[in-house]
């Protein structure tokens, strides 16, 4: 058996189930990893939990790997969105990544007044999303959303949800996340921060509890993985 390959597919996963791969996952086992008949390979839905599986076709065109047994179960993170201002390309891609690693259930890039961002590729994103949870063990990936702006996301809040809304005007304030149980999203700014605007109309919403993140003003980026971590250890699967 060669290395542990962990590979997301869109296919049911079930004892004696066979399983095809897209065109970019056969190149990758059979070109790059130089897979063949006989050689095992992880996969995970999203669903099913982790499977074994073993390559009985190691053909690019038309690959068939077979479920021998399942080695892990489904593991779903806690209700958890991150909403976050994306910013540069390279630090959205870092927060996507942060967030499928931390356990967020769905990512949803969100324009705010102040959001600097070039042009957000939901494909991209989601691909992300896939590898992250392809490479930290997960067998969850979270949705990534179309971007929304902040204003018509507010109007549509769910009730039921609370949101934690970092806001860096309470930078150094003692300001912590409660303990109030059920769905909870969290809420990050872009480089240039929340508008008064904005932050009025948080202020105004019941399900908003706002935090600080301590006593220094954090990179959008930073901030994101300090409140998903903060959020893991109070309410999420860390404690
Ligand atoms: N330009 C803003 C300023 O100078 O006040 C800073 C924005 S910060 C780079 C980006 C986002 O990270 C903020 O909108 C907020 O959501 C979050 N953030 C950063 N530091 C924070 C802190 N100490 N407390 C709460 N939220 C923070």
């Amino acid at each position: 058996m060669k290395a542990k390959i962990r590979l997301h597919v869109d296919h049911p996963l079930a004892a004696g189930q066979t399983v095809g791969l897209s065109r970019e996952q056969a190149h990758y086992l059979f070109a790059v990893m130089r897979l063949g008949a006989g050689d095992q390979v992880l996969l995970f839905n999203g669903a099913a939990g982790e499977w074994r599986t073993e390559v009985l076709v190691a053909n690019k065109r038309n690959p068939v790997l077979e479920c021998r047994e399942q080695t892990g179960p489904q593991v779903s993170p806690p209700d958890l969105w991150l909403c976050f201002a994306p910013i540069k390309k390279a630090r959205t891609d870092f927060i996507v990544e942060k967030a499928t690693e931390m356990g967020a259930r769905r990512i949803v890039p969100v324009l705010t007044e102040f959001t600097n961002a070039e042009r957000v590729r939901v494909d991209r994103l989601q691909a992300h999303a896939v590898e992250a949870a392809e490479q930290c063990g997960g067998t969850f990936v979270p949705e990534v959303c179309e971007p929304v702006k902040l204003s018509a996301l507010l109007e549509s809040w769910p009730q039921e949800r609370r949101l934690m809304f970092c806001n860096e005007a309470l930078v150094g304030e003692d300001r912590r996340l409660g303990g109030e149980a059920g769905p909870w999203a969290v809420l990050i700014g872009p480089e240039g921060g929340f508008s008064q605007g904005e932050r009025d109309r948080l202020a105004a919403m019941e399900q908003a509890h706002a935090v600080s993140l301590g006593p220094r003003i954090l990179r959008a980026d930073t901030a994101a993985v300090a409140a998903l971590t903060l959020w893991q250890t109070t309410h999420g699967d860390w404690q």
